[in-house]
């Protein structure tokens, strides 16, 4: 009998407690995914990092962020990911890529610049790309950015258009310029085709949650003077983004010089072309007031250590420029001069090269290369708005770090450990835009059997191509 009273006194409280769990859950707002756990570093204004934090996200935005506690017990949602003992960050930014390029990785190394570009890659195109290249290169790449936790790209490209398609399915941010050059490319023959092509491609994909469609010519030395004037009459008309390469090598600087009577920084500032929708790549040689022109002009500019060390095109001068409050990113460049699309290597990378370069260890200190990557690089493409860091009214674009692979124990201080220690395959987990597309390591938008298949094939057509023939 007394069992029989237990037993029934047990079943009204469980009843009990279930109303009342329910009734609170009625109270809690909706939202669609919730993060909990975990130390949140969330790279705003104050830099502050929050001990067993909490994060929800609505529509593709983050509308609360603070203790775990006081999520929970505002916020419901059928979508929870688990993030305890782990360190949330926001998602990183590749500031500079040409993604369909990784299908040229290890193709050719050990050339500079001019060698490597005018005997090796410009044939390897002419010879291989299409829509097809492009879309294989593009998944092979986003796979690799999305395993180590980049969460928005800026590329240039040919058939970029194929790129945002792939892209946008992916789940994956990207500022995509198609390529405009002063001769014939695989998808546009004539400057007018290309810029027809760009006209439909930012109509079709303005106003995209995930992609920011731009502009991108590929260089002041491959571009005319009135086709540059032509590109920014068109982003001011559209509003779109313009993407290009400024200043990388010393040949350019000199054959500018020799040409323009001018810097290639001084020249497009003196044909009217820079202004705060530029993104410039690499900016290894800004000469006298240049970096004055690029702060005032407001241009976005994306630093890329590995692959300017790789070309040995010199060392751009990022404390100079940080120092006078340009915008300033991180990019890989395409995987051809890299051989990878790996920010964490470019953050490790930029804090040693400047140390080395200066003499002076403390010239870039850990937690700004952790803002190169994140907050900065976010400003350097011109959406520090929307992304590069954790902020309510922020896209949910973060990432779920492992803290417990050997490399990274013990563990002093966040910042050294994400950019000393921390390597892209400690990236768990991978939210975008509110959508989970990497959790505990699987890949939930990209088929990545399909994807090693389908390059493998593009491998054995390319060295083909490049094949001479034998020789009696
Ligand atoms: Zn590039």
């Amino acid at each position: 009998m007394q069992n029989r009273l237990l037993a029934f006194s047990i079943l009204i409280t469980m009843v009990t407690s279930t109303t009342l769990q329910g009734a609170a859950q009625n109270r809690l707002e909706r939202v669609d995914l919730l993060v909990l756990g975990g130390t949140i570093v969330t790279m705003d204004a104050t830099r502050r990092i929050i001990d067993d934090g909490g994060i929800a996200i609505k529509a593709g935005r983050i509308v609360a962020i603070g203790a775990r506690n006081e999520i929970e017990r505002t916020y419901a949602a059928r979508n929870r990911v688990n993030a305890a003992g782990k360190l949330v960050t926001p998602g990183l930014i590749n500031g500079h890529t040409h993604i369909p390029m990784v299908l040229f990785r290890g193709l050719a190394d050990d050339l500079d610049l001019q060698e490597w570009l005018t005997n090796y890659i410009f044939p390897a195109e002419a010879k291989n790309v299409n829509e097809e290249f492009v879309r294989v290169g593009t998944r092979l790449g986003l796979a690799e950015m999305i395993r180590g936790g980049t969460t928005t790209y800026c590329d240039m490209y040919y058939f970029e258009d194929a790129i945002a398609e792939e892209t946008s399915k992916a789940g994956v941010r990207g500022v995509l310029g198609e390529t405009l050059i002063d001769f014939p490319v695989a998808d546009n023959k004539t400057n007018a085709e290309g810029m027809a092509y760009v006209e439909k491609f930012v109509s079709r994909w303005k106003g995209n949650d995930l992609i920011v469609p731009a502009i991108a010519p590929h260089a002041p030395y491959t571009v005319s003077e009135d086709h540059l004037k032509a590109v920014r009459a068109f982003s001011d008309r559209t509003g779109c983004p313009i993407v290009t390469h400024i200043s990388e090598t010393k040949r350019e600087l000199d054959d500018s010089v020799k040409a323009k009577g001018a810097s290639p920084v001084a020249y497009l500032d003196r044909i009217g072309f820079l202004n705060e929708r530029v993104i410039a790549a690499h900016m290894v040689w800004p000469q006298g007031s240049d970096i004055n022109i690029l702060k005032t002009r407001h241009v976005g500019v994306v630093h890329n250590p590995q692959s300017n060390m790789k070309l040995a095109s010199g060392v751009a001068p990022v404390p100079k420029m940080m120092d006078a409050g340009v915008a300033l990113g991180l990019g890989t460049d395409g995987a051809a001069s890299n051989n990878d699309l790996n920010i964490w290597e470019e953050m490790d990378t930029v804090a040693k090269l400047h140390k080395v370069f200066t003499g002076d260890p403390k010239v870039i200190s850990a937690q700004q290369a952790f803002e190169l990557a994140t907050i900065r690089g976010a400003a350097a493409l011109h959406l520090e708005k929307e992304i590069g860091s954790l902020e309510t009214g922020k896209r949910a674009d973060l990432l779920i770090i492992e803290r417990d692979s050997l490399n990274q124990i013990p563990l002093y201080n966040i910042y050294s450990d994400l950019v000393y220690a921390t390597k892209a395959a400690d990236v768990e987990s991978v939210v975008i835009n509110g959508r989970v597309v990497m959790q505990n390591r699987r890949l939930l938008t990209l088929d990545e059997a399909s994807i090693k298949r389908d390059a493998r094939v593009f491998r054995e057509k390319i060295a083909k191509s490049l094949a001479k023939p034998a020789t009696q």
